[in-house]
């Protein structure tokens, strides 16, 4: 199996090596959402693998961009495969006291909120990933020397705001560091849940604010980052009744869109409003995590990567899921998603051509057909 080569052993002083665990990244390209647009200009953008993808270089029609990547999902992966491959590995590290996080990057329109939340026929990830913790906390032998607790959070950041998701009328709320590190929100509505139709019942209507309120403030949804929190408290049954807790976060981005104009030379974060300062930081804190750990991680400089700075790099397990689009409207925000997301990148002087289709990656393909899918 794979096995991430870049983990690497740093000093940490006094306390002999500890293991640094890295982003992985896996990039999912969603399907042509118009027939009309797959037969005209075909897509800007295929995979060659299951771990390497190629795209037409915008700046020269001679040339690929070829990426490598953790895991490549071709556009006929379904959200179980997604699920199981990149997600369910890492949820039993959260039931044994660890943290990890989920995100979902990419533009507006390449995925996110599929891949994250879904629909009822086609569940994502959020649906998935709560149930299997449940599931794992159930599974526990009775005579396991611990009792647990499952717990849920869920907030949106937008214009650099923490705004409680479970409790609307919630103003902007502080984010704060205890004396062993632990980030926490006082204030915030924690709420216990004990099985997947509890979690539901907060979680469907606190989305349906979400979504009402994106339609009156001018696209807020693709502004905002959308944050769930599941956490798990395990006790000891019997002295000295330690206790852990596993704090997992899923979390649909911003559309990244809004990211490469702060990229480009001249413009800069003063054109405000335009410019999601947390995505930006979180850029900024995936490129530190990736050089190594000598180089300041700043975390500090934004809401959401303050807020996950003890669930993202450290000994956290951390999964982005890149969500492109085949489209050659999308193809200038594609390249930018990945050029964020890529360790390296290699450009091929071969043109990309039509009939040279790889074959895609597709994983158990009799095994699930999603209802929709196969549609229209
Ligand atoms: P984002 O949240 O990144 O703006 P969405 O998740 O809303 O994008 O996706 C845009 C549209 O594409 C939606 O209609 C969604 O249902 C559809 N879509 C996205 N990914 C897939 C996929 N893998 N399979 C089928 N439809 C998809
Ligand atoms: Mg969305």
């Amino acid at each position: 199996s794979r096995r991430p080569n870049m983990a690497q052993r740093v000093s940490v002083k006094g306390r002999g090596r500890k293991k640094i665990s890295r982003v992985r990244v896996a990039v999912r390209l969603r399907p042509f959402m118009d027939k009309q647009d797959e037969r005209g200009e075909g897509p800007c953008v295929r995979g060659l693998d299951s771990q390497n993808l190629e795209i037409v270089n915008w700046r020269n029609a001679t040339e690929t961009l070829k990426y490598h990547f953790d895991v490549f999902h071709g556009e006929q992966t379904t959200q179980k495969e997604v699920f199981l491959s990149s997600v369910k590995p890492i949820l039993p590290y959260i039931t044994r006291g660890q943290n990890a996080s989920v995100f979902a990057y990419g533009p507006t329109g390449a995925g996110k909120t599929h891949t994250m939340l879904g629909n009822s026929a086609q569940p994502g990830v959020i649906p998935r990933a709560v149930g299997e913790v449940f599931n794992l906390v159930n599974a526990q032998d009775e005579d396991e020397a611990w009792d647990y607790s499952i717990g849920m959070s869920y907030l949106e950041i937008y214009n650099e705001k923490v705004l409680d998701l479970l409790s609307p009328s919630s103003q902007d709320l502080p984010i704060r560091e205890d004396k062993d590190k632990n980030i926490l929100i006082p204030g915030l509505t924690h709420t216990m849940i004990s099985s997947f139709s509890d979690f539901e019942r907060h979680f469907v209507p606190a989305n349906l604010n979400r979504t009402t309120a994106s339609t009156k403030l001018n696209q807020r949804s693709s502004r905002s980052h959308a944050v769930l929190l599941i956490k798990v408290v395990r006790t000891q049954r019997c002295l000295p009744r330690r206790q852990q807790t596993g704090k997992l976060y899923l979390v649909d981005l911003a559309g990244s869109e809004d990211n490469r104009r702060t990229g480009n030379q001249g413009i800069r974060l003063k054109e405000s409003g335009a410019i999601n300062l947390s995505l930006f930081t979180l850029s900024k804190v995936v490129d530190s995590l990736k050089s190594g750990a000598s180089v300041r991680v700043p975390y500090r400089d934004s809401k959401l990567t303050r807020l996950l700075q003890d669930s993202l790099g450290g000994s956290a397990h951390s999964l982005m899921i890149v969500n492109i689009a085949p489209e050659y409207e999308y193809c200038f925000d594609t390249v930018g998603a990945l050029n964020f997301a890529a360790k390296s990148k290699l450009i091929v002087n071969a043109p990309f051509t039509r009939e040279t289709v790889a074959v895609l990656p597709v994983k158990r393909a009799n095994e699930e057909r999603e209802a929709g899918q196969s549609g229209t």
